[in-house]
């Protein structure tokens, strides 16, 4: 295989390219021209493979230079594949288990070889099927715990904090991304914008005159770009996310970058509380859905109180970072600081977490990247109905965030919207 020259794999190259692999050998079997290559990439942004054999089978991915999306015209650089396999090796370290099991890497053709998740699922797939998982909240709550605080200055030194962010600084283009396309295209007549039309019209237009909104924002957007706390995934959202009943698994973190703990959580919990206005547009019949709109609220719910639980547990054993030295707190006897301190961080993080949701839900309704939970519903009156309750929640979350003072009071709200 030359590994000099990028060139794009094609479900009949593969075989021929990538046959001589050991590992892929190992993996999904020795002959090559018995390989089987289905192209399953639902994705924006890349190709995905599925490589099966008499052994096994196994996930190619392999970026390419532009966006999938969009097409050449928009130029995007390969590096985001080492931005995604340095990502997957973290938080593989943070979080055993909860991301696929990476077979290798090869840089200069954009690729990940990787396990096959089967029989997993696309959760946001799931969902809008009507699914209820049982184990995602605390799944999810858990990872997002796990690698947000084990990446971050509460655990990591300074020099190895430093040295990780120089590697991830380069991811340049996927930050410029996210800064433009969540934070500030929504709130203008942006190129790449569309929405549900002339249904919203009325609502994006009142919107874009907000100024208390759009100066949320740009503080939003001003901790995403300026406040490098830990290493986030993200593109945490449900499309991201791959689940059996059993089981729980996190893909896809190119755009992983050093940013706020809050960033991650926020964009999730949004997914879930689209999905949860998207109900009404997938139930045979009213109230069908009753029960899985109760079950989506409870998930929010349950990863937010895992995420609190496993934060605290893990700021109480692991804080061996830069920050809230235990020589100021514990081994003073002071376990109160340490406790006071925890609480402050959190209520931090949970503020900032509201604020990147409701600005998440602003971004898949009004701007480039819209999401299936409201794409897949076909009458547009109907579609239009479901996303001005997401509009509207996302706007009281993003400007009232200090003044809500816990989810139980966003389940209220969200309720009365729907
Ligand atoms: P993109 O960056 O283009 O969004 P993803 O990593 O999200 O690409 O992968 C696109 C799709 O490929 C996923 O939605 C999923 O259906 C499938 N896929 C990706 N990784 C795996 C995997 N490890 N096992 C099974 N399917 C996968
Ligand atoms: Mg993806
Ligand atoms: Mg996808
Ligand atoms: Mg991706």
């Amino acid at each position: 295989m030359d590994t000099q020259v990028f060139a794009a794999l094609s479900a009949e190259t593969l075989p021929g390219r990538l046959g001589g692999n050991t590992i892929l050998k190992e993996k999904i079997g020795d002959d090559s021209a018995r390989w089987e290559v289905k192209e399953v990439g639902d994705g924006n942004l890349n190709l995905v493979f599925i490589v099966t054999g008499e052994k096994g089978a196994a996930i190619v991915k392999q970026a390419l230079p532009y966006v999938r999306l969009v097409g050449e015209s928009w130029p995007l650089p390969l590096k985001r594949s080492y931005f995604e396999y340095h990502a997957l090796i973290r938080q593989s370290a943070r979080d055993p288990g909860m991301v696929p099991e990476i077979f290798f890497f090869d840089a200069a053709q954009a690729i990940i070889a990787m396990e096959y998740l089967t029989p997993h699922v696309i959760l946001r797939r799931a969902l809008i099927d009507g699914h209820a998982l049982p184990k995602i909240g605390r799944d999810l709550g858990l990872f997002c715990a796990r690698a947000l605080f084990r990446g971050s200055d509460f655990s990591m030194v300074t020099r190895d904090k430093k040295a990780d962010m120089a590697l991830f600084a380069d991811n340049v283009e996927l930050c410029d991304i996210t800064e433009n396309l969540v934070f500030s295209d929504p709130y203008f007549d942006a190129t790449l914008n569309r929405h549900t039309s002339p249904q919203l019209d009325p609502l994006v237009a009142e919107l874009r005159r907000d100024r208390d909104l759009k100066v949320e924002a740009q503080r939003l957007k001003h901790l995403f770009s300026a406040k490098a706390e830990t290493l986030c995934h993200g593109d945490l959202h449900t499309g991201s996310v791959m689940v059996t009943e059993e089981e729980t698994r996190v893909i896809d973190p190119e755009f992983a970058f050093y940013g706020p703990i809050s960033f991650d959580v926020g964009m999730l919990l949004a997914n879930f509380w689209m999905n949860y206005f998207a109900q009404s547009g997938h139930e045979s019949e009213r109230d069908a859905r009753a029960g899985m709109r109760t079950y989506l609220l409870d998930t929010v719910e349950t990863i937010w109180e895992t995420f609190r639980a496993e934060f605290a547990n893990l700021w109480r054993s692991e804080r061996k970072g830069i920050l809230y030295q235990a020589s100021l707190f514990e081994d003073q006897g002071d376990l109160l600081g340490a406790e006071q301190a925890l609480n402050i961080v959190l209520d931090e993080i949970y503020r900032e977490m509201l604020g990147f949701a409701g600005i998440e839900m602003h971004r898949r309704i009004l701007g480039l990247a819209h999401n299936a939970d409201f794409e897949t519903i076909a009458d547009p009156n109907h579609r239009a109905a479901c996303e001005k309750k997401a509009l509207k929640l996302g706007r009281h979350l993003a400007v009232n965030r200090h003044r809500i003072h816990s989810l139980k009071d966003v389940r209220a709200t969200a309720e009365r919207l729907e």
